[in-house]
């Protein structure tokens, strides 16, 4: 496997990283996951946007969204890949000792990877997907996409000791994201899901707003609204929107089937719009 470190691609054999990396000691750094699509990143804008955002908020300096596209393409194009996911990660880097303040003048460290994923056609159908109610323990900042995850793995251990594969976070009653996605119910032919502008305690999905905008499209009603934890088995449909899953149907709550078991009318009518908007996205960046 060819992977991209600090402006390079190497074969991940060669790949070395100091132990006193910040990423390693202190969890300091940010990362993003993009899909592509016959070469093109689903999203790009959004994520580069959001990218931009954790570097500022974290202050992390000495890397830009331009470093980051020529990162993914690099990977890409070493993988031969053109249906894949791509993870990139930036840290604050490795200063010569530990020490919880940074250094100043750190060169920060990128690291990335390409893995082969579906093409357009894969999203004929959204996935099912068995997800398990717990706790949202993290801290208050989620709109940075930290490498710090331990608030989102221990969900996910607790999830998966149930064989569900995604936790649904919860705080005092009223529906967050999910462990690694946002989520979005449908009542009587509404779409809400929780907002994010005004708080920070979310992630700023790009699937989340790509479905969104087709559901604006496609002229369904849509809420952003806090979500209360109750409306989760009361709601006619529920959504797992991400990079990795873009919209999957929600066929188990902890240990109750939810809906028929199939994907939900909504979720499907959303994500051909999406796969159509992805064409059309595509074969504009191949007429440029
Ligand atoms: N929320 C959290 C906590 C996430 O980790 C992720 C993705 O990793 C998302 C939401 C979905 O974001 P996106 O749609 O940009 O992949």
């Amino acid at each position: 496997m060819q992977v991209w470190l600090n402006d390079r691609v190497v074969p991940l054999e060669q790949a070395h990283i100091s132990p006193f990396d910040r990423g390693f000691l202190f969890g300091d750094g940010i990362y993003e996951l993009v899909r592509f699509f016959d070469g093109v990143g689903m999203c790009m804008t959004a994520h580069m946007r959001r990218l931009e955002r954790s570097l500022r908020l974290t202050r992390i300096e000495g890397f830009t969204a331009a470093d980051a596209e020529r990162a993914m393409h690099a990977v890409l194009q070493a993988e031969g890949l053109r249906d894949a996911a791509v993870y990139l990660q930036i840290t604050r880097g490795a200063p010569p000792m530990r020490s919880h303040l940074p250094p100043t003048g750190l060169q920060p460290t990128s690291f990335a990877y390409a893995v082969p994923c579906g093409d357009l056609d894969s999203l004929r159908t959204p996935g099912t997907i068995a997800v398990s109610v717990q706790p949202d323990q993290r801290w208050q900042r989620c709109e940075i996409k930290s490498i710090s995850l331990m608030g989102a793995v221990l969900p996910m251990l607790e999830a998966a000791s149930q064989q569900a594969e995604e936790a649904v976070l919860v705080r005092d009653g009223v529906l967050s994201e999910g462990s690694s996605s946002n989520i979005l119910i449908v009542k009587n032919g509404v779409l809400a899901t929780p907002p994010i502008d005004d708080d920070p305690s979310i992630l700023h999905g790009t699937v989340r707003e790509a479905a969104l905008q087709a559901a604006r499209a496609l002229g369904l009603q849509v809420q952003e609204r806090r979500v209360q934890q109750a409306e989760l088995r009361a709601a006619d449909e529920v959504l797992v929107a991400s990079s990795r899953r873009i919209v999957a149907s929600v066929t188990r709550i902890d240990d109750t089937p939810f809906g028929d078991g199939a994907p939900g009318p909504v979720a499907c009518r959303l994500l051909d719009r999406m796969r159509e908007d992805l064409r059309a996205q595509i074969a504009a960046t191949k007429a440029r």
